[in-house]
């Protein structure tokens, strides 16, 4: 046996989330990304002596969304409490977190990898502020200098922690992805891992299959990309089973992960583990989230992922795959949604939003919020093709130039010439010269190979450039042939 096929995987992660509100969690400077370095700051923000934190409601109504969306139980009485460690971008000298009595616990998403369904339990979620930012800039020696950014200091965040559950890195993958999913239909990020609105510890331990115990964990920081968690995930697992097979014994430490070198390095190990002296924050008051308040934010929560598929599936008559495929992110539902709500046909919008739309996106590496091709326009061309204005092969060359020029499909058809030919008196004149030319089918049709008539309708589409309506000539060879 492959030393590795000996050993089981054990992960759990911590998700670090910023939540979507427009001020910060203590005061009321805005929480916008990129403005000049230390200008969306206060006294309470930059841990001035004296200056007093006010929670901010809306974080806490997040904070309660966040948690019904993971599906814990929201604790209906809960307390802030000062973690205290130093660091220069940390002007307060403590982060304002939770500790014993955070305001969700007992939470559980579901994950599918490779077809299997599994429940990965969310052991607690709780609140806390952001710190500033260390920016380390210059490479001479005479330039070596580290500034502070404080303006990211007090964003509020919101801490997810998973239980031990997951058995390998893709696992651990699919658990982030369908987080990311869930939060951003619930609205409570934008989980925009660029700007760094979602980033990951990776806590990963291997034990021999089969063993009770959990073997000792190592604790990955800081993973900004679900690619990099699980290329560390992945290391730390090889790592820790070649060190166990060459009779070592892993040490519970905190580790950061090298994106060039592909490889885990000691960060801290336990013996310098911080102690963090929590102790509850005595200028805030405890959060108490009655049962009124939790109906009212309950009541309204936008539509998750599992409702909405659902929905896509009863109202639409969508498959379940291409319920699936819309369902991925908030956007790519939202466009399909409003396409559908502008045609006749659910079915053929969802294949053009799938197939055309998606690819065409994939190929200019753009998103569907991006789309030169607003949904409202999407949905006119399958209506056009749907009436018979436009056959499925006009509407196919429509398309690109829609994408070009972001045109409504009846303008370009109207520009290039290119409705379909609906009209009874042009195509007799069509299909009878298709017959006359023809004369060979025309008898294998009379002679009771139908099949034929497929042959003869191409001729007729050929002769209009595409543009006869195929229904009507079928009706016509029908009428003419007998
Ligand atoms: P700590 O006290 O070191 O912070 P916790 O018990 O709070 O540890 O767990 C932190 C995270 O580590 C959780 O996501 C948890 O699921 C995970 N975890 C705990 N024990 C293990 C283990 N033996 N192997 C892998 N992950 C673990
Ligand atoms: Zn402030
Ligand atoms: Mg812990």
């Amino acid at each position: 046996m492959m030393p590795a096929a000996k050993y089981e995987p054990v992960i759990g992660l911590e998700v670090h989330v910023q939540l979507a509100t427009n001020t910060k969690i203590f005061c009321g400077c805005p929480t916008g990304f990129g403005a000049p370095p230390n200008t969306n700051v206060c006294p309470v923000c930059l841990g001035l002596p004296g200056a007093l934190p006010v929670l901010n409601r809306s974080a806490v109504e997040m904070a309660i969304e966040t948690a019904l969306a993971l599906n814990c139980r929201v604790n209906p009485f809960s307390r802030l409490a000062r973690k205290n460690y130093f660091y220069p971008d940390l002007p307060k000298g403590y982060q304002i977190s939770q500790y014993d009595q955070p305001i969700a616990e007992h939470g559980a998403v579901e994950i599918e990898v490779n077809g299997e369904r599994k429940r990965i339990g969310v052991t607690r979620a709780h609140m806390e502020d952001d710190a500033g930012k260390s920016i380390h800039d210059g490479f001479r020696d005479s330039d070596k200098y580290t500034y502070v950014d404080l303006n990211r200091s007090g964003t509020p965040l919101i801490e997810i922690v998973s239980e031990p559950d997951m058995r390998g890195s893709d696992e651990a993958y699919a658990y982030m992805t369908v987080l990311k999913q869930v939060l951003q239909f619930a609205g409570v990020s934008t989980c925009d891992m660029e700007k760094g609105h979602l980033r990951c510890d990776a806590n990963v331990s291997v034990r021999l299959r089969g063993a009770e115990k959990f073997g000792t964990k190592v604790e990955v920081k800081n993973l900004n990309s679900f690619r990099f968690m699980k290329l560390a995930i992945d290391y730390e697992i090889e790592r820790q089973v070649s060190l166990i097979e060459s009779g070592g014994a892993v040490v519970q430490e905190t580790r950061l992960f090298n994106p060039d070198s592909g490889e885990t390095a000691s960060m801290r190990s336990k013996e310098h583990a911080h102690d963090y002296r929590y102790f509850p924050e005595p200028d805030l008051v405890p959060i108490r989230v009655s049962a009124a308040w939790l109906d009212e934010v309950r009541a309204r929560m936008p539509e998750l992922p599992a409702e909405r598929k659902k929905r896509f599936l009863d109202l639409y008559g969508l498959r379940e795959y291409d319920a699936d495929v819309l369902t991925q992110s908030r956007d790519l539902a939202d466009y399909f949604e409003t396409a559908a709500k502008n045609s006749p046909d659910p079915k053929a919008t969802a294949n053009w939003v799938m197939g055309d739309l998606l690819g065409a996106l994939k190929a200019e590496g753009k998103e569907i919020g991006q789309s030169p091709i607003s949904p409202e326009r999407l949905g006119e061309l399958v209506t056009l093709i749907a009436k018979g204005e436009l056959s499925g092969k006009l509407g196919k060359d429509i398309f690109p130039k829609m994408l070009a020029t972001g045109d409504s499909p009846r303008v370009i058809m109207e520009r290039e010439g290119l409705q379909q030919i609906s009209d009874s008196g042009a195509l007799d004149k069509i299909v009878d010269d298709v017959i006359a030319a023809n004369a060979k089918q025309v008898e294998q049709y009379k002679s009771g190979k139908t099949a034929v008539i497929g042959f003869l309708v191409g001729q007729v589409m050929k002769a209009s450039r595409g543009q006869a309506n195929p229904a009507m000539v079928n009706e016509l060879f029908r009428a003419k042939l007998g």
